[in-house]
């Protein structure tokens, strides 16, 4: 299917596609344009001008400091899962980008383009919601840092103005003994966003549980935190009667919707089959780790 007219725009800066987005209501910004043309072909968008980030240099990046991960705009989701510090240190985030799509989609496909979108059952998001990550927004009024909980709004509609370009996504580095695991339902086959998926970061003091992450996929309008269930982990020892308690809570506090794929019901079980699963592998995890770095 062709592609409905649009006038192309190749910014030098980040700040020139800031301007030219806010000059022009009707443009959208374009990365890996995975979700961007299809939804064009579609005629389900069809925005007058599309501002091509690619033409900015020194956007494809993936960086470590000491204590931060650094996942630039153009980053794609092939880089972030070639990384050696996502592969030694960040499992949720690799178990969840590793299951999108194919090899081709996760070569061209970024992973802020990923969550700009605001799919609820986008997978980085879940894993980045329990890995606590920020995004560095840059609009016409300055630069800003918003927590990844306050990006998502509703299904596809997130808390970005129509000129702001998300920079780069920046992730705490653990500072001590966590396992962190992802895990997701397929549904009908692997090239479809998961009917629901989990992901959790556990820390321990080497007995009991002193911090939980858990994040949801595909069992509300957005992406979730389940602060209920992970309030319950907190200060007590990490056993499979505890995991089973905080698994029941998330089936209750999930708010899944019912479409084609789904039951509202069937959503609300897998939830508490899959948070239970996530949480035993990610607990079984947290004494395998090796923390030389
Ligand atoms: C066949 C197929 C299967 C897929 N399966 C899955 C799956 O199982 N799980 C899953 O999570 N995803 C899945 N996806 C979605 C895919 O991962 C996303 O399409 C992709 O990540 C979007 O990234 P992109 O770089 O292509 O973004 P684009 O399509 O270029 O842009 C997407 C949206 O984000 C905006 N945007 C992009 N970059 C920025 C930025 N830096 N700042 C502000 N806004 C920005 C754009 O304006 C646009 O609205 C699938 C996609 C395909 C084609």
């Amino acid at each position: 299917m062709a592609l409905p007219k649009f006038e192309y725009l190749a910014p030098k800066s980040i700040g020139e596609a800031c301007a030219a987005l806010a000059a022009n209501p009707e443009a959208k910004l374009i990365a890996g344009g995975q979700s961007l043309l299809r939804v064009m072909k579609f005629r389900i968008m069809s925005p007058e001008c599309l501002v091509d980030l690619k033409s900015i240099p020194g956007l494809r990046y993936v960086e470590h400091e000491s204590d931060t991960l650094r996942i630039g705009a153009l980053a794609t989701q092939t880089d972030v899962l070639r990384d050696r510090v996502v592969i030694k240190e960040f499992p949720v985030l690799f178990e969840a980008i590793a299951r999108i799509a194919n090899t081709a989609v996760r070569n061209s496909a970024t992973v802020v383009g990923n969550i700009c979108v605001g799919h609820t059952a986008s997978d980085p998001s879940a894993a980045l919601l329990a890995l606590d990550a920020e995004l560095l927004v840059v609009s016409t009024s300055g630069e800003r840092v918003l927590p990844i909980a306050e990006l998502f709004v509703g299904h596809m509609t997130t808390a970005l103005e129509p000129s702001d370009v998300v920079k780069e996504i920046r992730i705490p580095r653990p500072k001590s003994a966590c396992g962190m695991a992802y895990l997701a339902h397929a549904g009908r086959g692997a090239m479809e966003t998961p009917l629901i998926a989990a992901g959790a970061v556990l820390t321990t003091d080497g007995k009991k549980c002193v911090a939980a992450r858990i994040a949801l996929a595909g069992a509300a309008d957005t992406p979730i935190r389940l602060k209920r269930a992970e309030k319950a982990l907190v200060g007590r020892v990490l056993g499979d009667e505890l995991i089973q308690t905080a698994a029941s809570i998330a089936s209750e506090d999930c708010t899944p919707d019912s479409d084609v794929y789904a039951s509202s019901e069937y959503r609300r079980r897998l939830v508490a089959v899959y948070v239970r699963d996530v949480l035993r592998s990610a607990s079984k995890r947290i004494d395998e780790r090796d923390w030389e770095k």
